[in-house]
This record gives C-alpha cells, structure tokens and sequence, in this order.
C-alpha cells in the first residue's frame, strides 16, 4: 500500500514547511493555538476523555493531541507530514507530556487498530485529502462501537471563501496564505452524508465565530464558517 493513498502531497509538502512553526503561538499557527481550548471543551463536553484511548487523525505538531493527553487521555497522533511528527515529538518530549506519535497513513492505523479507540479527533484536516469521506471511514473502523468521533473543518459556502480563504488568509492574516482550496471545503451536509455512511450518528455540530474587532473567537450552536461535529459509533 502506497503511504501517500488519499493524500495530496503538495498539502503534505506545506505542512513540512511550516513544521518549525507549530509551537510558535504567534506564528503563522497561532490560531489554532487560539481555538484549541474551545476545541478541547467541545470534546470533553461530548465526552470525558480521562483515561480514554483518543486517536488524533492528521495532528500536525500535536497542538490538540497534547492537550488531550494534558486532559488525561491516553493520546495518539497520527500525520503524514514527518517534519511535523518530528516537531511533535520534541515538544511532547520537552513538556514531559506523555503521547504516542506515528508517521502513518491512517488506512495502515485501521488495518492494524481495527475497534480499538474510544475517541477519534480529526480536526481542520479533512479539507486537505483528495477523499474526506475515506478518512472518515477508517476514523468510524478504527473506532470501538459506542465510540465517539469528532470532527472540524471549513464550510465550502461563498460566504466562508470571503471570510476565511480571502480574508482569514489574506487579509487578517490568521493563516498562511494558500491553507486551504475552496473546493475542498465541506458542507455539513456532506460531513454528515460520509459519517452515516460509516456508521456513525450525528450527535452535534457547533461553529467557531471570529470577531476581527476584537480578536475573539466564540462557539455558536449553529452552521457557519468553521464547525465542529460530533458523532457517535453505533453497536451495528
Ligand atoms: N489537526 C491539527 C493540524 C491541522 S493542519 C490541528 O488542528 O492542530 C492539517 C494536518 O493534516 C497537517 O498536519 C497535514 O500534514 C495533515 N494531513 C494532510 N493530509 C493528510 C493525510 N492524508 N494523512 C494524514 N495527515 C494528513
């Protein structure tokens, strides 16, 4: 099996780039250091994660992983970015942080942890693979049933491409420029077509809703820019 299957490498050859930056909270990934409490509260609402076996699909420097880990998790991050892996690994190692890191494609992770977690975390990366509703799949097998899977990404709307490609990237500078291709973005619809299909049930979708004024993200329980989901496994 080739490592990079559903995966776009060029996605992959970015995150390299910026690897040395995951942990510079006023660097070019300083906002997903400023939505990670609201991230980790959205989770631990869903479910209390103390002592829970959590898988964190596509966990870049580990931001969330370490956080869940921090939580009381039994934490594991998976990513293909090995520069990032790396980085992640150096800072779980210097904050004394206990988490497990694998550079592996998460259809390998399923084949060989098929049932074995109690949570899957999966955020703001589904919008960067060639087939989304693939990753969720393997997320829903790797999954014991009754287990929970959480999910983040951007609404593919005209509305979200002004707010978070053209002015998130652009203007306001929240992210590096090119993060994201509208037509990968994905409608909530779509999230949620992929996980029944899977074998998952909806449970709750919230949305993080930036104030440029004053720098403030909040959750809203409704559908907008930049959501959150939560499914549970079902026995079946
Ligand atoms: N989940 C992290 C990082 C999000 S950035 C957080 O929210 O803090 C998106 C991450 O997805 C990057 O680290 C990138 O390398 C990873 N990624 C992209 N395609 C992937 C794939 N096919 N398999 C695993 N990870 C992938």
């Amino acid at each position: 099996m080739s490592q990079f299957i559903n995966t776009d490498t060029d996605e992959i050859k970015k995150f390299d780039k910026v690897a040395q930056t995951w942990w510079d909270l006023k660097g070019e990934m300083g906002t997903l250091h400023t939505i990670n409490p609201l991230r980790l509260k959205f989770i631990t609402d869903g479910l209390d994660i103390s002592d829970r076996k959590v898988l964190d699909v596509g966990c870049g420097g580990g931001i969330l992983t370490e956080a869940l880990a921090k939580s009381g998790a039994r934490a594991t991050g998976i990513d293909l970015s090995n520069d990032s892996i790396e980085a992640a690994k150096i800072h779980a190692r210097q904050e004394g942080v206990d988490v497990e890191y694998r550079y592996e494609n998460i259809e390998e992770t399923a084949s060989k942890f098929e049932g074995q977690f109690d949570a899957i975390t999966c955020m703001e990366m589904l919008e960067h693979v060639p087939e989304p509703g693939k990753i969720i799949a393997a997320c829903s097998k790797l999954l014991r049933p009754g287990g929970h899977a959480f999910f983040s990404t951007i609404n593919r709307t005209p509305k979200a491409f002004i707010m978070v490609i053209f002015g998130g990237e652009y203007i306001l500078r929240l992210l590096p420029k090119g993060t994201h291709t509208y037509k990968k973005l994905i409608r909530p619809n779509e999230l949620k077509h992929w996980a029944q299909q899977s074998g998952l049930e909806f449970l709750r979708l919230a949305s993080l809703i930036y104030n440029p004024f004053t720098g403030i993200f909040k959750v809203v329980e409704k559908e907008d820019n930049n959501y959150m989901a939560h499914f549970v496994k079902t026995n079946s």
